[in-house]
């Protein structure tokens, strides 16, 4: 049988490991290790921002080495998860189809997201979980005709625990990760190598002939027939330029912005995050805590228990860039003039909860969703393969994605990374 090397356990690497053990004899290369869900009470922390001792928001890492942090110039804080699952592991569980982009370019993807939808649970089927204050925002939203809709979210919902920490790591198993595809995968006979960092693809005579991987200290090279690279919107371009192959300054990163304000007895810190969901051409808005916000930016004071949040979720342009590892990216006006106009909606739904403009304080931008350095044009749209690639070398990650989505991608990118499959075993069996 043929080698595969997959690189990523994501959403689309564990996606292309499933798919393709049986076709091929997959070796898996994660640079992180096992996820665990953050296991301390967040008094903890709570204890340590009072002290002043939560400063910088690169000190998750130390309490949580699943999720890694980065700073652009603007302070505009990066997260993705790092290690078995990849950013899945610590998603809000949201499960939306964003294929139109896709299908503009004549990729019809209905067969993938059947399968998507025969293999993972999707419920609206929680709003029993909802607090008092959520169904307040949901009616608000309804008078203001912003025709609010439930979340639908990927797991077994029946186990949640309304506990809030889906960002964190979800301790219930309530919440659909890749690490589910990941364990068919390893079932079905597919290796899998952690701590294991690839650092980029041997070329030889227009071929990939291999990786290039770094573990524990030691470089070695891997070799296969064919090598698919999912190390996530901010990893894979990484590798590619290492390996001498040029990806497009179109990176998006979808970035969050929360308005908030205090509320007595709000618990949204202890609810299911981004209950229902406000669809506009340019974001989306959700109630939802913002951890982050609330341990490091000195606005978020009150009481955790008494916040109560509006998230903004933008699909920004995509004019960022990564070069030489270093991440470029910054709003540009117009990003900032459609932050301002979901702030202004915002703002009038938390007045209309009954709070003064005045008090309301806003979050850390935040973001978590890169992508589309490698971007999917009509030309490849039988191929899924760019020109610039040697022939046996795919991407099947975030990287692909031809635009900033401003929502929540997961099964978008495992239905690509399932497309991404099909080609392979049509071209390399
Ligand atoms: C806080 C947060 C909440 C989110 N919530 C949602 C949600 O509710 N719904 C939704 O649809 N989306 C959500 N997202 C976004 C979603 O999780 C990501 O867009 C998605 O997981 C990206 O998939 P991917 O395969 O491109 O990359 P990832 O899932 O990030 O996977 C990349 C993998 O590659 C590994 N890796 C990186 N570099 C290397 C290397 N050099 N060598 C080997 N391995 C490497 C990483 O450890 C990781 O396993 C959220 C994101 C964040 C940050
Ligand atoms: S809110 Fe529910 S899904 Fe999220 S971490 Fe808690 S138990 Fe899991």
């Amino acid at each position: 049988m043929k080698k595969a090397i997959i690189v990523g356990t994501g959403a689309g690497g564990a996606t292309a490991a499933k798919e393709l053990q049986g076709h091929f004899d997959v070796t898996i290369l994660e640079a992180g290790k096992e996820f665990r869900p953050f296991s301390f009470d967040l008094s903890i922390p709570e204890k340590l921002k009072k002290m002043g001792l939560l400063f910088n928001e690169k000190l998750i890492q130390i309490l949580f080495p699943n999720m890694r942090i980065r700073k652009t110039r603007d302070r505009m804080i990066l997260v993705n998860g790092l290690g078995h699952g990849g950013t899945t592991t610590i998603c809000t569980g949201n499960a939306l189809r964003m294929d139109k982009r896709l299908k503009e370019l004549g990729i019809n993807l209905d067969d993938e997201f059947e399968e998507i939808y025969r293999e993972i649970p999707v419920t609206t089927d929680h709003r029993s979980l909802w607090r008092k204050t959520t169904e307040k925002l949901y009616e608000i939203s309804q008078e203001m005709n912003l025709n609010p809709q439930i979340t639908p979210k990927m797991g077994h919902y029946d186990r949640c625990r309304s506990c809030g920490r889906c960002v964190l790591g979800c301790r219930q198993g309530a919440k659909w990760d890749s690490r589910y595809y990941l364990r068919m995968a390893l079932e079905k006979g597919a290796q899998m190598i952690s701590e294991c960092k690839v650092q980029r693809v041997m070329i030889e005579g227009g071929r990939a002939k291999g990786v290039l991987a770094k573990q524990r200290g030691r470089t070695q090279l891997l070799q296969a027939d064919l090598i698919i690279l999912a190390a996530g919107g901010f990893g894979t371009p990484v590798i590619l330029e290492r390996s001498d192959i040029s990806c497009e300054p179109h990176l998006f990163v979808d970035p969050v912005l929360c308005v908030a304000a205090e509320w007595e007895g709000s618990y949204q810190n202890q609810e299911i995050p981004m209950p229902f969901f406000i669809a506009r051409d340019y974001f989306i808005l959700s109630p939802y805590f913002d951890h982050l916000s609330f341990f490091f930016n000195k606005n978020w004071s009150c009481p955790a228990r008494d916040i109560v949040s509006m998230m903004i979720k933008l699909a920004d342009n995509n004019t960022g860039a990564i070069s030489r590892g270093k991440i470029r990216k910054a709003l540009t006006e117009r990003d900032k003039e459609r932050l301002s106009e979901a702030v202004a909606i915002c703002k009038e739904m938390l007045h209309r909860l009954g709070i003064k403009k005045k008090d309301m304080f806003l979050g850390t931008i935040n973001a978590g969703h890169p992508g589309g350095m490698l971007p999917l044009t009509e030309h490849e749209a039988d191929s899924l393969h760019n020109p610039r690639l040697p022939e046996n070398l795919y991407v099947a990650d975030a990287t692909l994605l031809p635009e900033s989505m401003g929502n929540p991608p997961i099964l978008t990118i495992i239905a690509l990374a399932k497309r991404v499959s099909k080609v392979c075993i049509n071209h390399w069996e």
